[in-house]
C-alpha cells in the first residue's frame, strides 16, 4: 500500500513538471510571438512618425524655394530691380548667401562664389527649381528668373554647413529621438547634435547596414521604413524620403520611448500570466493531489471495509464462542452449586468448592479477554445510568472482603463522609475499576494490610472528580517494571508471581476503561514494601447528600444480605422457563428449589407460545439462542397475539452472549429485562423478587436493619446470656460458604487473640488513641468474618469514638469489648473442637 502511495506521489510530481513545463514553453513562444508582433508594429509606428519628420523637413525646404520664386517673380514683372530684390532678401536672411547668376555662370549680383558643382544651379538653368548639396559647401537653393519666356539668371540661396540646423530645424519623438537630413547618396547633411562620433559610427556599421537594408526593401513601395537593430542598444533606426528632392531624414528612436509605454503593459502582462501560471500550477496541484487522495481514501476506504469485516469477524467469533464457552460452564456451575447445597459430605463439598472457584477464573478469565478485544475493536461501550456510590462500594467491599479475609489481611476502607451518593456514570465498569485493582493489591500481598479510600478531588456544581486510592503493603513494583504494567498479558516479576493466578490483563483493561471514562490512573511503587494505585474519575452529581457513615451502610447491607436469603420465599408463584438445553433447565430448576417457586420447562419458542396461552405465569424466562424459533422472535410473536393467559408477564431474555451493548439490545427488542448465563443464584433470586408479584412473596420475619446497626453496644448481661456470640451463617458467608475454610478462619482468629488483644490493651494503658483506633478497627472486620456480630459492632462503636476523640466512651466501654472478645473467641475455640 505504501510503495503503491509512493509512486502515486512521483506520479503526480512528474505530470506537474511536465505541466509547468509546457507551461513555461507556452509563454516563452507567445512572448517571442508577441513581441515580433509588436516590433512590427512599432516599426510600422516610428515610420509613420518619421513620415510626418519627412514632412516637415519638405515643407521647409518648399518655403525656402517659394520665397525665391516669390521675389524671383517680382523681379521679372519689373517691380523691383535686382539690387532692390537682393537687399530684400539678405536683409530677410542674413545668415544665407544669396546670389544671382547670368547663363554663362557669372555672378551678376552679390559675392562671386563657385556654385557650379551645385546640381541644383543647373538644373535652374534648365527652367527647374531645386535644392542640392555638396559637401562642404551647404545647401544651395536655386530658382529660375526668367526674361521674355526664356531663363536669364538663376537665384540662389545658400545655407553654409555650419548654420544649416539652424536653418532647417528637425526633430522627432518629443526630441527623444536622433534624426539627420542626408542626402539619398548617403551623404550627411545636417547630423543634429544629439549625435554623438559613436553613433555616427554605429550608421555605417554592418548591424546598422542589415538594418537599412531591411529598410530599403520596405521603401520599394512606400516613401519611409523602419527597422528594429538590437545592436545598436535595442533601437529602431528609420529612414524616409523628403517629397521629391534628393533627399531623406534618417535616425533613431529607443525602443522604450518608441514604443509609448507598451512594454511597460507587456511587463505587466507577462506578469499577470506569471502569477496566473503559479496559480494554475497550485490549481493543477491541487486537483491533482485531490484525485490522488480520492484514489487514496478509495484504497483506504476498501481497506478498511476488510479490515471492518475481518474485526466483525473477529467479534462474531468472540460473540459466538463466548456463548459456547458460556454455556457449558453454565451447567458446570450450576450443577457444582446444586452439589454443594445439597451435599452432605464435607470432602466431595470442597472438591465441588475447587471446582466453583476454577469456573469462576475460568469465567473471569472469558470475560476480561473478550473485555479486551472489546476495547481494542472500540466496542466497549460507556453506558451512563443513576446509581448510588454506597451500593457500588458495598458490593465491592463485600467480595474484596472475603479474599482479604483468607489471605488475613487487614482491609481498611475510608470513605469521605461528604461525597454525593447518589451520581451518574457507569456504574458496571466504575466497579470493575476497583475490584481489579482491589483483588491486585490481595493479590500482591502477603502480609500487612488492604486500603480503600474514596475522597472528592474536585467538586463543582453537578460535576466531581472522584479519587479512589487502592493501597497495598505488598509485593511492589520495580521502578523499570512502572512503564510495563498496563500492556495486555505482561506480568511482571514472574518468578515471585509464579504461584499467583493472573493472565496480565486486568490493568491493561483497567486502564483503557478508565481512559474511556475521560479519568486518569496513577500508580506509585516501592519495591518490597506496596503500591498505590489511584484513579481520578469525572462522574455527575445527582443529588447532592453526602453518602454519610459508609462503615454503617455496609453493615446495613450485610444484614440485608442475611435477612434476604433467610426471607425469600413463593410457593404460589409461576415461572416458565424455556431453553433448548436440558441442563440449563434442570440447574435453573434447582437453584430456585429452596424458594419454592412452582417452574414449568420447556425447549422451544413454539411450545412456550402454546404454554402461555394456555396457563397464566408470572414471569417468563426466554432463552435467546435457540434452535428453529430464537427467543427474541418467540417474544415477538407472543406480544403480537391478540389474548393470551400469561399477558403482561415480565419476559426476561436469558443469554451467554457477552458482548457489550447487549442488554440495550434486548430491551430495545421488548424485553423486560436480561439475565446473562451462566446464571448465578443470587442474581437470579433477586430478578425473582423484583418481578415477582408482591401478594406470592413470602418473607419471614426478621430483625430490621436499623436495629441491628444500632451504634449503642448491646449492654446488659441479660443479653449476652441470650446471645450466641458468634453467628455461623455470616462466618460461612465470609468464607466461601466451605465449612473448611471458615474452621481454619475460626483457628487462625482464636490463636491471634492473645497478640491481637494484648496490643489492644497496650494501647489503652498508653492512650495511644490513634493505634487503639487502628487496632480496633482490625478487630471489627475479623471479628465479622467469623460471624463475631457482637464483638464486631462494639468494635465499630469504639473505631468511632476513635475517630471522633471521645476518649471517654473509649475508656468507659473497652473492658467491655475486651470481654466480649474472650467469650467470642471462647466460643469459636468450643465450635472448633
Ligand atoms: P494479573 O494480575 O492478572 O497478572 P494485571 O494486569 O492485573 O494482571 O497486572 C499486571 C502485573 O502487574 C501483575 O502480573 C503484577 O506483576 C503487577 N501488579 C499489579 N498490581 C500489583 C500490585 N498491587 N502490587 C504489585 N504488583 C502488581
Amino acid at each position: 500500500m505504501k510503495s503503491r502511495l509512493q509512486s502515486g506521489k512521483s506520479r503526480i510530481f512528474v505530470l506537474l513538471t511536465v505541466f509547468v513545463a509546457v507551461l513555461i514553453l507556452v509563454g516563452v513562444l507567445m512572448h517571442v510571438k508577441l513581441r515580433a508582433l509588436l516590433r512590427g508594429n512599432i516599426e510600422r509606428q516610428v515610420a509613420a512618425q518619421v513620415k510626418g519628420v519627412a514632412q516637415v523637413a519638405e515643407s521647409e525646404l518648399e518655403t525656402e524655394l517659394k520665397k525665391l520664386e516669390t521675389v524671383s517673380g517680382l523681379f521679372e514683372s519689373g517691380k523691383v530691380s535686382m539690387s532692390t530684390l537682393f537687399t530684400m532678401l539678405q536683409e530677410e536672411n542674413p545668415s544665407s548667401v544669396f546670389g544671382i547668376l547670368e547663363l554663362d555662370g557669372e555672378t551678376v549680383q552679390g559675392e562671386a562664389m563657385d556654385v557650379s558643382g551645385f546640381s541644383g544651379v543647373r538644373e535652374a538653368f534648365r527652367g527647374n527649381r531645386g535644392v542640392s548639396y555638396q559637401e562642404g559647401t551647404g545647401l544651395l537653393f536655386s530658382v529660375p528668373i526668367y526674361h521674355n519666356g526664356n531663363v536669364k539668371y538663376v537665384l540662389y540661396e545658400l545655407m553654409e554647413e555650419d548654420v544649416l540646423p539652424e536653418m532647417v530645424t528637425l526633430s522627432c519623438f518629443h526630441g527623444e529621438g536622433k534624426i539627420l537630413l542626408a542626402t539619398r547618396e548617403e551623404e550627411i547633411i545636417i547630423p543634429y547634435e544629439s549625435w554623438g562620433e559613436e553613433d555616427l559610427r554605429f550608421l555605417r556599421s554592418n548591424a546598422a547596414t542589415d538594418a537599412f537594408a531591411s529598410i530599403s526593401e520596405k521603401m520599394i513601395i512606400a516613401t519611409e521604413g523602419a527597422a528594429y537593430c538590437k545592436e545598436y542598444g535595442k533601437q529602431y533606426l528609420f529612414v524616409a524620403n523628403v517629397g521629391d528632392y534628393d533627399f531623406v531624414v534618417v535616425g533613431s528612436v529607443d525602443e522604450e520611448t518608441a514604443a509609448e509605454g507598451i512594454f511597460v503593459i507587456i511587463k505587466l502582462v507577462f506578469w499577470v500570466f506569471g502569477l496566473l501560471l503559479l496559480l494554475l500550477a497550485i490549481g493543477m496541484a491541487f486537483v491533482f493531489g485531490a484525485e490522488e487522495k480520492a484514489k487514496e481514501s478509495e484504497e483506504l476506504r476498501r481497506a478498511k471495509e476488510i479490515a471492518d469485516s475481518a474485526n466483525r469477524a473477529k467479534s462474531d467469533f468472540l460473540a459466538n464462542m463466548s456463548h459456547e464457552i458460556r454455556t457449558p460452564i453454565n451447567t458446570v456451575m450450576g450443577m457444582n452449586e446444586m452439589i454443594i447445597r445439597e451435599c452432605k459430605e464435607e470432602s466431595i463439598k470442597e472438591y465441588a468448592c475447587n471446582i466453583q472457584n476454577a469456573s469462576k477464573t475460568l469465567l473471569t478469565l472469558i470475560n476480561d479477554i473478550l473485555d479486551l478485544s472489546k476495547i481494542e475493536a472500540g466496542k466497549m461501550e460507556i453506558i451512563k445510568e443513576r446509581y448510588f456510590l454506597s451500593s457500588v462500594l458495598n458490593g465491592v467491599v463485600n467480595m474484596v472482603q472475603v479474599r482479604a479475609n483468607q489471605k488475613k489481611l487487614n482491609f481498611i476502607v475510608e470513605v469521605d463522609e461528604t461525597i454525593p451518593d447518589e451520581l451518574y456514570g457507569d456504574e458496571i465498569r466504575l466497579r470493575q475499576v476497583m475490584v481489579n485493582l482491589l483483588n491486585n493489591a490481595v493479590k500482591y500481598t502477603r502480609t500487612g494490610s488492604v486500603w480503600l479510600k474514596i475522597e472528592k478531588e474536585d467538586v463543582r456544581e453537578k460535576d466531581i472528580v472522584l479519587r479512589i486510592t487502592v493501597k497495598d503493603t505488598g509485593i511492589g513494583i520495580r521502578e523499570a517494571d512502572i512503564g510495563k504494567l498496563f500492556h495486555g498479558f505482561e506480568r511482571l516479576d514472574q518468578e515471585k508471581n509464579r504461584n499467583v493466578e493472573g493472565t496480565g490483563l486486568g490493568l491493561a483493561i483497567t486502564s483503557k476503561i478508565v481512559d474511556l471514562m475521560q479519568g486518569e490512573l496513577k500508580v506509585e511503587s516501592v519495591y518490597k514494601e506496596g503500591s498505590t494505585f489511584t484513579v481520578l474519575l469525572p462522574q455527575k452529581i445527582i443529588r447532592p447528600d453526602g453518602i454519610g457513615d459508609f462503615e454503617e451502610k455496609y453493615h446495613a447491607y450485610i444484614q440485608s444480605l442475611q435477612s434476604y436469603r433467610e426471607s425469600f420465599r413463593a410457593p404460589e408463584a409461576e415461572i416458565l422457563v424455556v431453553d433448548d438445553n436440558d441442563m440449563n433447565l434442570f440447574v435453573f430448576e434447582n437453584l430456585l428449589k429452596k424458594t419454592q417457586v412452582k417452574i414449568t420447562k420447556c425447549t422451544g419458542g413454539e411450545a412456550c407460545l402454546d404454554l402461555v396461552c394456555e396457563k397464566k405465569f408470572d414471569i417468563i424466562f426466554l432463552d435467546h439462542m435457540m434452535p428453529g424459533m430464537d427467543g427474541i422472535e418467540t417474544m415477538k410473536q407472543m406480544r403480537e397475539m391478540e389474548e393470551y393467559a400469561s399477558k403482561g408477564a415480565p419476559v426476561i431474555a436469558l443469554t451467554a452472549n457477552a458482548i457489550v451493548g447487549v442488554r440495550d439490545m434486548y430491551i430495545a427488542e421488548g424485553f423486560d429485562d436480561y439475565l446473562s448465563k451462566p446464571i448465578v443464584g443470587d442474581e437470579l433470586e433477586e430478578m425473582l423478587q423484583r418481578y415477582i408479584p408482591k401478594g406470592k412473596l413470602l418473607s419471614e420475619p426478621v430483625e430490621s436493619a436499623e436495629e441491628t446497626i444500632s451504634e449503642t453496644l448491646p449492654s446488659g448481661e441479660e443479653k449476652q446470656e441470650e446471645t450466641q456470640w458468634i453467628d455461623r451463617e455470616l462466618g460461612l458467608r465470609y468464607s466461601g460458604e466451605s465449612e473448611e475454610m471458615y474452621r481454619e478462619f475460626m483457628k487462625m482468629y482464636c490463636e491471634m487473640m492473645p497478640e491481637k488483644k494484648e496490643r489492644l490493651e497496650q494501647c489503652f494503658r498508653e492512650e495511644d488513641w490513634e493505634n487503639y483506633t487502628i487496632a480496633v478497627h482490625a478487630l471489627k472486620s475479623t471479628s465479622l468474618s467469623i460471624g463475631g456480630k457482637i464483638l464486631s459492632e462494639k468494635a465499630l462503636a469504639l473505631e468511632k469514638a476513635g475517630k471522633a476523640q471521645e476518649f471517654s466512651f473509649i475508656k468507659e466501654n473497652h473492658q467491655d469489648a475486651m470481654e466480649c472478645y474472650e467469650k467470642t473467641v471462647q466460643e469459636g475455640r468450643e465450635r472448633i473442637l
